[in-house]
């Protein structure tokens, strides 16, 4: 059974809005969910807002995301929405098959970086945080590390690398 998500625009010019459904792997990347469809009302192009309900990470959405260096499931910070615990499996599914391009396997490390980063204890001490989650995602990059090894990881932010690189054994590379 495909999952329909919804999709809306509100015209600029009158204020109606349109509404549609599309596919999991439409509403899934931010090339797909483009609507330039103009105004069922007034036929203007310009929106004042806009928005869709997005699929959770899923292997489908994966599978499409990770041979395809064109799809992005955001444009910004795709690290930190794929990098949530439960998608650990999916995450090293993916870092590990062949079909996955080096681009998608260094935001695949980061994502899972993010997850230990996100579950540590900080200073402040205050965010809710999953030690299994934290240990999983330590033996992944732990038992990846060939992989890691591999790959360009300036993508990851310095701020992630201080807290989790230690934790695994990893100096920060440096760019001499
Ligand atoms: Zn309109």
């Amino acid at each position: 059974m495909k999952e329909e998500h919804s999709q809306y625009k509100t015209c600029k010019a009158c204020g109606h809005t349109d509404e549609r459904a599309i596919s999991e792997l439409d509403a899934a990347f931010e090339e797909r969910r483009i609507w330039s469809d103009p105004c069922s009302k007034c036929g203007s192009k310009d929106i004042s807002s806009s928005g869709s309900s997005m699929p959770s990470v899923n292997r489908a959405v994966l599978e499409e995301w990770s041979r395809n260096d064109e799809l992005m499931i955001l444009s910004q910070d795709e690290d930190l929405i794929l990098g949530e615990g439960e998608n650990l499996p999916l995450l090293e599914e993916f870092l590990r098959k062949e079909t996955t391009l080096p681009s998608k396997k260094v935001t695949l490390l980061s994502a899972i970086c993010v997850v230990v980063y996100d579950n540590t204890p900080d200073e402040d001490d205050d965010k809710e945080i999953n030690d299994e989650f934290a240990r999983n995602a330590i033996d992944v990059l732990v038992r990846n590390e060939s992989i890691f090894a591999e790959l360009d990881d300036t993508y990851i932010c310095d701020y992630i690398k201080d807290v989790v690189y230690p934790k695994i054994g990893k100096s920060k590379k440096t760019n001499t």
